[in-house]
């Protein structure tokens, strides 16, 4: 087999992304304006929800979505462990605790009896951050679902949607399902804005609350604050806000990524379908576990679990894929291990022994649509050598 290489990600931006930013450059105005208004209404849009409040990062985005439900200091927060210490910190800037839970094996989601139990445990908890990890909801709708579990104990939900646009579940885009949910635009996610997030909410007060805070408390819509069309300059400071504004080249960018959206999502499936098929025989391998139809899923990421019996350690197996040209990635060492976090509230790994079993084993593959058939049987060749199948 001849090598290839294979990096573990790969941005596609050959559509309108050239074009659109070029208007903008050419327009001589950068910053939040049109680009970036009609940003948002196409987000709204495209997930069902009646907001869609633009910002330069999905960590800005949790973060004003925090204040906007009232996180304040010694608020306790419940968040996956299995995630990007993003959801966590957020928490921290508000002075709030976050309490780790452990993960489903298979999927690395917080399960609705997880968080039920959970919250008989801590009655004093506001709101959990669930993560739709890889791409795939968790399980939020119908009864015994997140939704009602978190209803019925008074806990606000905080989705972080970073890997899951665009996401469904029971018919229902991820993005008008809970109180607040968070998207990301960085570079490596399933659309891109260079830097850029998307905070997405049916509430009115929240998005209110979100829009006066993400440009420093002033008290006037993000547009008509910049835009040259409208002379007026006064204005007040109503709250100690941020500077989590995107700028119209980020919005331009998107505008052209969203377009391409469903498109990139396909080619995501039948990479996992690929995969799935491929490396289904492999008994010292966990696949993902599919709890959602194959197209309601995002598929940011594929995830698999090297069983600790197997002949090689994850490591090894990463470096194996590398000196064959294959880029491999891990989702995550989890935020229990993580020294600030394992320090400031005495974090022991026994207390997630799901977590545990995942981190000592899990790898990522590449999954992107620019992915041919060809690429992918050379993936799939290469891993079942370096676990001598
Ligand atoms: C990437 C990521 C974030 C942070 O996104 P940014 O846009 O880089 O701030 C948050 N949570 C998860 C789960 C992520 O993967």
């Amino acid at each position: 087999m001849t090598m290839k290489k294979i990096p573990y990600c790969k941005v596609v931006c050959d559509g309108n992304e050239l074009r659109y930013v070029r208007d903008v450059l050419e327009s001589g105005w950068l910053t939040t304006a049109g680009r970036t208004l009609e940003l948002e209404r196409r987000f709204a849009e495209a997930v069902g929800a009646r907001h869609a409040c633009a910002v330069n990062s999905c960590t800005a985005a949790l973060h004003l979505a925090a204040e906007a439900l009232g996180i304040r200091p010694g608020s306790r927060v419940f968040v996956p462990t299995m995630t990007f210490t993003a959801t966590a910190e957020v928490l921290r800037y508000l002075g709030a605790d976050p309490v780790f839970l452990d993960v489903e094996y298979g999927t690395c989601l917080l399960t609705p009896e997880t968080v039920e139990a959970a919250a008989r445990c801590f009655p004093d908890v506001k709101a959990v951050m669930i993560v739709h990890f890889g791409g795939q909801a968790a399980s939020m709708t119908g009864t015994g679902g997140l939704l009602e579990v978190c209803r019925r104990h008074g806990i606000r939900i905080i989705e972080d949607a970073a890997h899951a646009f665009p996401s469904r579940i029971d018919g229902r885009m991820v993005g008008a399902l809970g109180d607040v949910t968070c998207f990301s635009f960085y570079a490596n996610k399933t659309i891109t804005t260079g830097e850029g997030g998307m905070l997405t909410t049916n509430d009115d007060t929240i998005a209110k609350r979100v829009k006066l805070m993400r440009l420093h408390g002033i008290d006037r819509d993000i547009s008509s604050c910049f835009t040259a069309d409208n002379p007026s300059w006064e204005y007040d400071i109503a709250g100690l806000g941020y500077k989590y504004n995107l700028s119209d080249i980020n919005a331009a960018i998107g505008l052209a990524q969203l377009e391409r959206a469903e498109e990139f999502r396909a080619g995501r499936q039948r990479c996992a379908e690929f995969y799935l098929r491929e490396l289904a025989g492999l008994e010292c391998i966990d696949l993902p576990l599919l709890r959602s139809a194959p197209q309601d899923h995002a598929w940011h990421i594929f995830p698999i679990v090297l069983k600790p019996q197997g002949p090689v350690t994850r490591n090894r197996c990463i470096e194996m894929l590398a000196e064959r040209g294959i880029g491999a990635s891990v989702h995550y060492k989890p935020l229990h291990r993580m020294t600030y976090y394992r320090e400031a509230y005495c974090l022991s790994p026994d207390d997630y022994p799901n977590a545990e079993r995942i981190w000592q084993g899990c790898l990522s593959l590449p999954m992107y649509s620019a992915l041919s058939d060809d690429d992918l049987d050379y993936i799939c060749c290469t891993l079942r050598h370096c676990l001598g199948a």
